[in-house]
């Protein structure tokens, strides 16, 4: 990727000659947790730094400050999967290490997104973007933590069908409508993480644009509804919403974490009677023609579309009638 800092190369030429003899594993496992420690640290802080002069305004106003402590801080010490990355381009360029510089002058790798807000805009030369793991993380939620507090009354309550643990909070990267790599979160069910991991892998990787994406609790107006409709008018991504359908009666997929709604303000929710459209957000009114030829408008070409088919999700613009052109769910 060529955005290894020259610290790091310093740093595993050091240990590359140090253990010259070890092999790869060897290699991985050489770059002491202090270093690791030390180095999340300094690129955590940093991009906080970032968070509030470039954070765009659209989305959960306001919510940076709120979710600053929503990530679970757990997973932090994982393991050393940022040594993995660097040990083996290191060692691929060893010849371009012996120009020294000073340590301070080198740009930091983010380790991984833990205690990093959603919406903070990240600094690409921050990333390491041959490992995604690092930039979608999963955490169970648990009664009583803070993702639990944050949801609980609002988008998940105690119910018969829907259990806590079939539940997944994530944080993870995506493009904003800026260009820029912008953190988003979601909850999602388990059984579609791994799917979600990889559509959201290769949404990244053709740059796929999504405004925001936040928890539909920072839209919370006292009912699953009216908060799905706020979350909606701001044009934020959200899955997990335990509701009932639109129009009532069963359990959306929404309910159960496996249902997201993409950019719903260029992909609206359209009903047709007699064959006239009808739809409720004003702000739609410009994407309810789907030939518009408009910048995120999801289509049969879309790579959202072509994305979440390849892993067995439905989509709502295939649906006669109504047609939910945000909608992809999996059952
Ligand atoms: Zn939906």
């Amino acid at each position: 990727m060529g955005m290894h800092s020259k610290k790091s190369r310093l740093l595993i030429w050091m240990l590359t000659a140090g253990l010259a003899v070890a092999g790869l594993s060897g290699c991985r496992k050489s770059v002491s947790e202090e270093e690791l420690a030390g180095q999340t640290e300094a690129a955590g802080q940093e991009a906080a730094q970032t968070e509030d002069g470039s954070r765009p305004q659209e989305g959960g106003s306001g919510t940076a400050g709120l979710l600053e402590e929503s990530g679970p801080e757990e997973s932090l010490a994982e393991d050393d999967r940022e040594t993995a990355g660097q040990a083996e381009s290191g060692m691929q360029e060893t010849e371009e290490v012996k120009e020294t510089e000073p340590e301070e002058t080198a740009p930091q790798i983010l380790e991984n997104l833990s205690g990093i807000a959603p919406g903070t805009v990240l600094n690409p030369e921050q990333l390491d973007l041959t490992d995604w793991d690092r930039y979608f993380m999963d955490w169970e939620i648990e009664e009583g933590d803070n993702l639990y507090e944050r949801i609980n009354g609002k988008s998940y309550r105690e119910n018969p069908y829907v259990p806590l643990e079939s539940l997944r909070y994530v944080k993870l990267i995506h493009y904003n409508f800026d260009g820029q790599i912008q953190v988003g979160e979601l909850v999602i069910s388990r059984d579609i993480l791994d799917d979600m991991r990889n559509i959201f892998r290769e949404l990244f990787e053709e740059e796929y644009q999504i405004q925001s994406m936040y928890l539909v609790d920072n839209y919370w107006t006292g009912d699953p509804d009216t908060t799905d409709w706020a979350s909606i008018e701001e044009n934020n991504t959200s899955a997990f919403c335990y509701r009932e359908i639109t129009g009532g009666g069963n359990l959306s997929n929404h309910a159960y974490g496996k249902a997201i709604d993409i950019n719903p303000q260029q992909n609206p929710y359209v009903s047709y009677s007699s064959g006239s459209p009808s739809w409720s957000h004003e702000n739609a009114n410009e994407y309810i023609d789907r030939d518009s030829g408009l910048p995120h408008v999801i289509t049969h070409e879309d790579p959202a579309y072509r994305i979440f088919t390849s892993y067995g999700f439905r989509w709502g613009g295939d649906w006669n009638n109504p047609k939910d052109y945000q909608h992809f769910d999996k059952n």
